[in-house]
């Protein structure tokens, strides 16, 4: 279901904007609807009234926690049952320096990242404006009020830039009646050069989110080889669209970068990381890689990847070490989810997206 559709059906009810946005508002903050001071049956039209009880359930149904895994840094990955029997992966981030949930964008993926087990798996189906938002409200039900969350990342399973218009319409509502400050809205990409457009293309009264770039390395061939379904962009052309973005936005690119060991953890991607990201508005996250049995990359040793990170900020280069939420419980998304699935539907491998969650 798309918010869109979902603002028609309330229109074709007799809904005013205010209306419209009370009912998104409350639903995205998972707050009952009927909740508040004033009784709904003295100001909602009444065909809107009669209807609301089953379009609560609807919406509702749209995404279901399937089995909840908390893991011992208290992040919790949740295994979101959708409308239609397919399933994605949802995780609360550990609170430390933000109340986070990363969500989910497609079910599956196209892109097909190497160390992400994607490739077999490939895009089952794009998820709804409504899903996506479903997956917060999911969160916030978890949370409960003493908890507020504050941050959203669209980091989990899916290329959002391959969803754009949805993800554009969940983070649109997330970033006004949602309650999600602008900045707190992350979406990660592999880039594509239509995102740039469409993003520069947002008006004032559109919410504009923060980006997270997935680099992962400075050299076109190898980045090509790592991403192979990823749009044909140079890091460097990547990186000065990050940085137009970063100046228009006011918001500094994440970079990312998954961590594995002779792969892109060598003396010369540090080289290259610094001569195209000092002096830019960037922050570069370094995530070492979480082994997973099926795949033949290796995480490197710890202090391979703190050198890397000291040698980054000595050119220039503000670097964070950042570790995967949840690695006693399946750290790469897509495990809970293959775990779920007949083997013949499970496939070898399965889709295994991990990208690095930012918590900061
Ligand atoms: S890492 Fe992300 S973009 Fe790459 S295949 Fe996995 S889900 Fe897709």
């Amino acid at each position: 279901m798309q918010l869109s559709a979902l603002r028609q059906r309330l229109r074709a009810l007799g809904a005013l904007p205010l209306h419209e946005d009370r009912i998104l508002r409350r639903w995205a903050c998972a707050q009952p609807q009927a909740g508040g001071r004033v009784p709904l049956a003295s100001f909602l039209p009444k065909p809107l009234l009669a209807a609301l009880p089953g379009l609560v359930e609807e919406l509702d149904g749209l995404a279901r926690v399937a089995s909840l895994h908390p893991a011992a840094d208290a992040s919790a990955r949740l295994l979101v049952a959708l409308a239609d029997g397919q399933t994605v992966e949802t995780v609360l981030l550990p609170p430390e320096r933000a109340q986070a949930v990363c969500v989910s964008t497609q079910v599956g993926c196209a892109v097909g990242c190497v160390f992400c087990m994607t490739g077999t798996g490939g895009l089952l189906r794009q998820m709804g404006s409504a899903e996506i938002v479903a997956q917060v409200v999911l969160a916030r039900r978890q949370l409960g009020p003493a908890q507020p969350l504050r941050k959203v990342v669209f980091m989990g399973m899916g290329e959002p830039a391959h969803n754009l218009e949805a993800v554009l319409e969940a983070i649109q509502l997330l970033g006004t009646g949602g309650g999600i400050g602008h900045k707190q809205l992350v979406l990660s990409t592999v880039g594509d050069p239509r995102l740039f457009e469409r993003l520069a293309a947002l008006g004032p009264g559109d919410v504009k989110p923060a980006l997270a770039l997935s680099l992962h390395s400075t050299r076109p061939a190898l980045r090509e080889q790592l991403l192979p379904r990823a749009p044909r962009i140079a890091p460097a052309e990547l990186v000065a669209a990050g940085e137009r973005y970063a100046r228009a936005s006011g918001y500094p690119i994440q970079y990312q970068w998954t961590l594995m060991a002779g792969v892109n953890d060598g003396d010369d991607e540090i080289e290259g990381i610094a001569s195209l990201l000092a002096g830019k508005y960037a922050l570069m996250n370094l995530i070492p890689y979480n082994a997973v049995p099926a795949l033949p990359y290796q995480r490197p040793d710890a202090e391979r990847a703190a050198e890397m990170a000291r040698r980054l900020h000595r050119r220039g280069v503000l670097t964070k070490l950042r570790h995967s939420a949840g690695q006693d419980v399946d750290a790469g998304c897509g495990q809970l989810r293959a775990r779920q699935l007949p083997p013949a539907a499970a496939g070898a491998p399965q889709p295994l997206h991990w990208r690095p969650l930012p918590q900061g």
